[in-house]
């Protein structure tokens, strides 16, 4: 099959048979939901882009495999162009969605998985790296997305998968079959869950020979039995209830999406299987997987700084106050923390190197700094962004207020609505609404729903601050450094 429009990826999602919770309920028809919807349009784009003729470079990329044309988010990385063009199309995607838009796990899983499937079968003799690479095909040949699954729930932090008090706190084989294993347990916070097709599934910590049963991946459909998700709510996030024009959402159209994905007895068969009680390669599975989607932030993180930095400097132009030297400043300051995140996305991808799989891995440390630096920059990209702005983005009324035709018993008879556009003006060439949708456009990137794929997912996404502290203090080379130091001071030990 060809690419997939958007319109036909929207249309596959209806096919599947996806279990999925919220508020409470059983969502039937969660491809409409209102409070869902705005991350499918975000995926969707990753589908109407590759359809572009000026996007073709970025988006779309020659199968290893296939030797067919496919979408770069399904692509096993050939070079260190590939690399870099994967960090500018996310930059590309952060730009037209403002959002988290979520296909980068599967990408990201699916060349970890490659490369390790391969070492696990050169020290084991195993199947793995068959399994995976005729998977790769069909999803390629299907234009699916598969959502790459790490992050267990983890229960109590200091103990290990084995200890736990609930065995099911990290996903793990209960039973091993002739045809395949069936498994327990949950992944949280899942990016993009419910509008994937199917889910490929990594253990989330380096473990021992004890946790042996939790060193377990796979893939599966998202609709198979005994899968099934809650979903993740977000500030705000039943403004999109509310009707009207959606001017309070911020971002009507697009937002992302998490989720618990749990799967209770879920049979894998055994083609679907890419590694199964070979705990020795836990870590190293994890640990590209995290690289990765380190670099990954260098991409998607910079193109959502790109709207924002946009939006406070519009919001300025709109308070008449765009000629203030400070306000210039602020927005350099947003540009320069903004392009460091990007030169460290292109700095480990142009440092990469080929695995013994063949495909194409970012340079570790660098990645790991990429990610650093994005739990930092952002927080104070959008600190500028609210100086700029003003205090209005968290006070001002809402849309119902601005539209209200209630008039209040003064002498002027005005409307509620009157009194909002009266003193909610700003630089008096441009309609009140305008301001009204950038403040709360700005509002919703720093602290409403699409603050969870920006601001605190800049934190916790693709691992926790110390996650990467972690892998820098590993692969910072301290005795190396330690010697150049002795021998320019003259010590001889
Ligand atoms: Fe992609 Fe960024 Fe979302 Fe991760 S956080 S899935 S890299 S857009
Ligand atoms: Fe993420």
């Amino acid at each position: 099959m060809a690419l997939m429009t958007k319109e036909q990826y929207i249309e596959s999602l209806r096919a599947l048979n996806t279990q999925v919770y919220s508020f409470g309920k059983k969502v039937e028809n969660w491809v409409d939901d209102p409070i869902i919807r705005p991350s499918i349009n975000c995926m969707a784009m990753t589908y109407e882009l590759a359809q572009q003729p000026e996007y073709e470079d970025l988006m779309t990329a020659t199968s290893a495999l296939s030797g067919k044309k496919i979408n770069r988010f399904a692509h096993l990385h050939q070079s260190t162009d590939d690399l870099r063009k994967k960090v500018k199309m996310q930059r590309l995607l952060g730009q037209k969605t403002a959002s988290c838009f979520q296909r980068c796990v599967g990408m990201d899983a699916f060349n970890a998985v490659f490369s390790t499937t391969y070492e696990i079968d050169e020290k084991y003799g195993t199947k793995y790296h068959e399994n995976f690479k005729n998977y790769v095909k069909y999803i390629e040949e299907k234009d699916f997305v598969v959502d790459g699954a790490m992050t267990d729930p983890k229960g109590d932090r200091g103990l290990p998968p084995h200890l736990q008090k609930d065995p099911d706190l990290f996903v793990r084989i209960v039973e091993r079959r002739p045809d395949g294993i069936v498994v327990c347990g949950a992944k949280a916070h899942q990016t993009g869950s419910i509008n994937s097709h199917e889910h490929l599934i990594m253990p989330t910590i380096s473990m021992t020979e004890a946790d042996k049963d939790y060193a377990v991946s796979f893939a599966i459909q998202s609709d198979a039995e005994g899968v099934f998700m809650i979903y993740g709510r977000q500030s705000c996030d039943t403004r999109k209830l509310e009707g009207g024009e959606g001017i309070d959402t911020g971002n009507k159209e697009f937002g992302g999406q998490e989720a618990l994905v749990v799967f209770d007895h879920v049979f894998v068969p055994n083609d679907r299987i890419f590694m199964c009680g070979e705990w020795d390669f836990s870590g190293m599975l994890v640990e590209r997987f995290a690289g990765y989607h380190r670099q990954s932030y260098g991409g998607c993180k910079v193109g959502v700084g790109d709207v924002l930095i946009g939006a406070a400097a519009v919001a300025a132009d709109y308070n008449g106050a765009q000629k203030a030297s400070h306000i210039k400043d602020k927005l350099i300051e947003m540009t320069h923390l903004n392009e460091t995140l990007f030169c460290c996305g292109i700095a480990c991808s142009a440092e990469g190197h080929q695995t013994k799989a063949g495909n194409y891995q970012i340079d570790l440390l660098l990645a790991n700094v990429c990610k650093q630096n994005v739990t930092r920059f952002p927080y104070e990209i959008v600190r500028l962004a609210e100086d700029i702005a003003g205090g209005l983005v968290v006070t001002m009324p809402s849309e119902a207020d601005f539209n209200s035709d209630v008039k209040v018993p003064t002498v002027s008879g005005l409307t509620v609505g009157d009194y909002c556009k009266k003193y909610f003006v700003g630089n008096g060439n441009v309609p009140v609404e305008n301001r009204q949708k950038i403040l709360r456009f700005i509002e919703n990137l720093c602290l409403g729903a699409a603050a969870v794929g920006y601001r605190t997912e800049s934190l916790h996404g693709a691992g926790s601050p110390q996650a990467q502290r972690i892998m820098i203090s590993r692969q910072g080379n301290l005795p190396m450094k330690k010697e150049l130091a002795k021998k320019l001071a003259g010590i001889v030990e």
